[in-house]
């Protein structure tokens, strides 16, 4: 497989928290040859929920992962179950797609977030499940005012009121930091990654999913009216094929996708459980899963053991030296919003790859001059929700069923490739350096 990043992106999972409380997966390799009606290419998220909706359809589903299901993103996230998954602005959606579609597709981060929600719900997971919508802060005075002025549209977008939060009443709600005001948007709830996946796969295997593990694919081949995809000891023989890789994609596997996804990373601390006392001290006591208003946005909140997870965007390469830069920088951004907690011990560090495309908005549908081959990804770092939603869509699109929910047209459009080729990682220094410039 070529891959963009060192091959440390995509083989080394440094001390990840969700790993404590939940093993990872261990599925036997795929060996020898198999058939199945439909493989999946990816266990995570986008590649369960595939599974999973073509499963109780019928249909004989296979899954492998090239190291094991929930290896990827999906298994190391910040939880936060939430709208998003196109970084492409409203209006400009509107205008290139039709008014249609954009309401389309806010309804669709909606329904994304409900998607979850029920599947909690049904397949009794408990996966920690906390905070009442997700919560913006300003980062600065400025921020705030522009967050005042976004009120009415947000409302209007997704149907509910937002609930404005006063600079001077930040602490009183238990959100004491270096912030400027805030809003909430009472839409989401915050989960532990780990344990939805695991709930997702068990119930997946419920239904008849087969599962491989340590199982790469490294050649898909069309054989008369099906598919073959290759793994380094074993073969499956399908109908139709499912590309569910995200970040984790390769140049090669197939070439079809060269250049047309960006990786990129994104890092986490989790700090030890913080007692009350040292809550009150920061005057942070809130549930609420919380981002900032930068364009280089970090992402928080506190988890009902009381650990403190906290997010930004990683580093441009995955080197050892790059990991201890942003190591630093992380601590020192996490120091510098709550400035109480500087002695509190951080216990747990690691990245991950989520998945950028050049039209700033996800991809599901059909992979063009491949007939029985379909894709999903792209979901800019908000692919909790949408990736599971994208998924139970793709495999009505699979089946040659209308969708079961919201999905606007564009979704399906063929992704363009980005400039640059395998070294458009490139394109991520001078864009961090101009967010960077609007982020003072
Ligand atoms: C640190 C971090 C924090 C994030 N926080 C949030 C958050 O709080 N909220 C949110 O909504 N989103 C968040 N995201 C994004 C979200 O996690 C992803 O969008 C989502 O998990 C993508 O799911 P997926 O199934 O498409 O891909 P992944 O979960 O990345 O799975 C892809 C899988 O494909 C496998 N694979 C790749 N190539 C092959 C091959 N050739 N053969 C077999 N298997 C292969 C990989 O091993 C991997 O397991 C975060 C991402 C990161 C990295």
């Amino acid at each position: 497989m070529r891959r963009i990043y060192e091959a440390a992106a995509y083989t080394t999972l440094r001390n990840c928290w969700w790993r404590d409380g939940t093993p990872p997966a261990d599925h036997p390799e795929l060996k020898g040859g198999h058939a199945a009606e439909i493989a999946v290419i990816g266990g995570g998220f986008t590649g369960l929920n595939a599974a999973l909706a073509l499963a109780r359809s019928g249909v004989s589903v296979t899954v492998i992962d090239a190291e094991q299901p929930g290896w990827g993103a999906s298994g190391r996230n910040g939880g936060f179950c939430c709208l998003g998954g196109s970084k492409l602005g409203g209006s400009i959606m509107g205008k290139r797609y039709g008014e249609d579609a954009r309401r389309a597709w806010h309804a669709a981060e909606r329904a994304a977030v409900d998607h979850v929600s029920d599947l909690l719900s049904e397949h009794h997971i408990d996966a920690d499940r906390h905070s009442k919508g997700e919560t913006l802060l300003a980062h600065s005075p400025k921020a705030m005012q522009r967050i005042r002025a976004s009120f009415a549209e947000t409302h209007e977008t997704y149907g509910v009121a937002p609930d404005l939060i006063p600079p001077e009443e930040l602490r009183q709600r238990g959100l004491g930091g270096a912030f400027h005001g805030g809003m909430t948007l009472p839409i989401g709830f915050a989960l532990n990654p780990a344990k939805y996946h695991a709930g997702l796969a068990a119930a997946a295997s419920k239904h008849g999913v087969q599962f491989f593990g340590q199982s790469p694919s490294t050649a898909i081949t069309k054989s008369g009216a099906q598919w073959q995809i290759a793994t380094p000891n074993g073969t499956i023989t399908a109908d139709k094929v499912i590309l569910a890789t995200n970040g984790y994609s390769s140049e090669d596997i197939p070439g079809w996708l060269r250049a047309r996804y960006l990786p990129v990373q994104s890092t986490i601390i989790v700090t030890r459980p913080i007692t009350e006392s040292e809550q009150t001290r920061q005057g942070w006591t809130s549930d609420q899963m919380c981002y900032d208003s930068r364009h280089l946005l970090h992402y928080f909140r506190l988890m009902p053991d009381r650990r403190f997870l906290f997010g930004m965007r990683g580093g441009l390469r995955a080197t050892p030296r790059a990991e201890a830069a942003l190591s630093r920088k992380i601590r020192a951004d996490f120091h510098r919003l709550f400035p109480e907690w500087t002695d509190i011990d951080i216990t747990h560090e690691w990245s991950g790859l989520l998945c950028l495309m050049r039209s700033l908005t996800p991809f599901a549908g059909p992979v063009p001059e491949m007939p029985g081959v379909f894709a999903a990804m792209g979901y800019h770092g908000n692919g909790v929700a949408m990736g599971s939603y994208l998924g139970a869509r793709l495999a009505e699109i699979v089946l040659g069923q209308p969708a079961k929910g919201p999905f606007p047209a564009f979704l399906s459009h063929p992704p363009k490739r980005f400039p640059l080729g395998p070294m458009r990682r490139a394109l991520l220094a001078p864009a961090y350096a101009v967010a960077g410039l609007f982020d003072r």
